[in-house]
């Protein structure tokens, strides 16, 4: 057999595997066995974007799910899970009220304007709740976070002046990239996933002065266009009742040990204060961007917040400390199936 032959045949035979998994997973998985204790699921979405929308081209696969297969999950979870707004459940756990068997709450990070668009209609038809998590200082502005920008900055440059890719600033990029080549056409979703985790190597202060200096040297005027919801967005969302707010800090720094104190307290206490001006409703819930969280930052979040939400996969349990709540993490590429996203949610794979 040819080399090809037998690479086809081994991802074939992984691929009859990985679906064998995915079966039983969906069938025997967490969802569908009972529990003495109450269980919570907690889901966490970015954006929900149609396949072909132009957003999707500077977004890592792992930030999408397309409406399409964001009304199937809703479905399922509807029929699998009691659905409640986080705070709701973390509300009643305190209190020590009975808790549902089994309790699902959505949750979306970032505050992206696609929220209102595609996901709060079908929240809306299906009535379920969720939370959004805003990052105060952001919204209603037409900031972007920094791999949006470094992602629109590496499209720009590959498609309108590849000639710089040798430009010395941009070396801390082309020189620890491995899969992407830096010639036509521009980085795919994967290569520029792949330049944003190697990154994240440095702060968030240091890649942004590092895009600004890339785009004053380089003289690259082309913005991309706002993503993020507007105030009065959110305002009509959160006066269905069936959206709350929660803070995702002020600018989305990650709240690590590197951090400096009066930059975290500022983030964790002014976004809530911000969030609560604009919204007038009390904010409950923190997010940790990134899922970083350092033993100081969570003793903050601890004295402002009832609750927060990691990015540690798992779900939860009345004896999980409230301000590390484990979620789900799901995007198109692992559920957009049945069988998948239920495999998803079983805590196996
Ligand atoms: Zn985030």
């Amino acid at each position: 057999m040819s080399v090809t032959g037998k690479n086809i045949k081994h991802y074939t035979v992984k691929k009859a595997v990985k679906r064998g998994i995915q079966h039983l997973a969906s069938s025997f998985g967490r969802h569908n066995r009972s529990s003495k204790e109450p269980q919570l699921l907690v889901l966490m979405y970015h954006r929900i974007l149609p396949q072909r929308d132009v957003r999707t081209r500077l977004e890592e696969p792992g930030m999408i799910v397309t409406p399409e297969t964001f009304k199937m999950h809703m479905s399922i979870v509807k029929q699998y899970f009691e659905v409640l707004p986080l705070s709701q459940w973390i509300k009643q756990k305190q209190k020590g009220e009975p808790l549902p068997a089994r309790c699902c709450a959505i949750t979306f990070d970032d505050g992206w304007a696609d929220n209102y668009e595609f996901a709060y209609p079908v929240l809306q038809q299906l009535k379920l709740p969720a939370t959004i998590f805003l990052v105060s200082d952001m919204i209603g502005t037409n900031q972007l976070f920094w791999p949006e920008r470094l992602s629109h900055l590496l499209t720009d440059i590959a498609l309108n002046c590849p000639e710089q890719w040798q430009h010395p600033e941009l070396k801390w990029i082309t020189e620890t990239t491995v899969s992407y080549q830096f010639n036509n056409p521009p980085p795919d979703r994967e290569q520029l996933s792949e330049i944003i985790n190697q990154a994240k190597t440095l702060s968030d202060e240091e890649i942004h002065n590092r895009i600004d200096t890339i785009e004053t040297k380089l003289q690259l005027h082309n913005k991309p266009p706002a993503s993020l919801l507007s105030w009065q967005q959110m305002s009509e969302m959160c006066a269905s009742g069936l959206i709350e707010a929660g803070s995702h800090t002020c600018h989305h720094i990650r709240l690590d040990d590197k951090q400096d104190e009066n930059i975290l307290a500022q983030e964790i206490i002014q976004s809530k204060s911000h969030i609560e001006k604009q919204l007038g409703q009390s904010v409950k819930t923190f997010c940790y961007p990134n899922g970083d969280h350092s033993d100081k930052a969570v003793e903050l979040v601890k004295q402002h917040y009832q609750c927060a939400v990691t990015t540690r996969s798992g779900w939860n349990t009345v004896s999980t400390d409230a301000h590390l709540l484990n979620r789900m993490g799901v995007h198109e590429d692992i559920s957009s199936d049945k069988t998948a996203f239920l495999a998803r949610l079983s805590g196996w794979i």
